[in-house]
């Protein structure tokens, strides 16, 4: 009788064992083999692809900003005539209200002092001016972790480009030449 009552038990257990074990695993079939991989694998694929499609020197840029008002680039060459593909990335994890970064392109020539001033009042436009004529392209305003890409393209020159959050014009800024 008591040995009976035991291997019921252990019976029950495993049954128990086995049902839970399988239904964490219906549950991870789902989720990871059929979405998860997928997707990390097609973007893991895109960037090597765009890496080995990219030789050194053309119109596929990085632009980083930290959580310390800086950009880890100062400066980019570029193909004229042909579009630029500009990525800005918040490599920081501070919030865009404290630690907000975009990226301005602005026309040679562009008095970035004053330029600046007028950006930080456009707090409700990623703080671009509507309509500024000295602006070429720019982003949106992003945070630790975001980022967002623009598209354009230039003429022959040297082009100087800032975040435009307010206070930051001074630290953040840099060139792209055209050539
Ligand atoms: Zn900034």
């Amino acid at each position: 009788m008591k040995k009976t009552t035991q291997f019921l038990a252990v019976l029950m257990l495993s049954a128990a064992i086995v049902s839970c074990g399988n239904k964490t695993k219906t549950i991870d079939t789902t989720t990871e083999t059929t979405e998860l991989p997928t997707e990390v694998m097609e973007s893991a694929h895109a960037q090597e692809g765009d890496a080995s499609a990219q030789p050194i020197g053309t119109n596929n840029l990085l632009l980083e900003g930290n959580d310390a008002m800086n950009f880890l680039q100062k400066e980019f060459k570029v193909k004229a005539g042909e579009e630029v593909t500009l990525t800005l990335k918040h490599v920081g994890t501070m919030g865009k209200n404290v630690m907000g970064h975009n990226f301005v392109l602005l026309k040679p020539g562009t008095d970035i002092s004053k330029f600046g001033l007028e950006a930080a009042k456009a707090n409700t436009t990623d703080y671009v001016p509507l309509n500024a004529p000295e602006v070429i392209a720019h982003t949106k305003v992003i945070g630790g972790g975001e980022q967002d890409t623009v598209k354009f393209t230039l003429e022959p020159g040297t082009y100087e480009y800032i975040c435009s959050f307010p206070g930051h014009y001074s630290l953040m800024k840099g060139k792209i030449i055209a050539e």
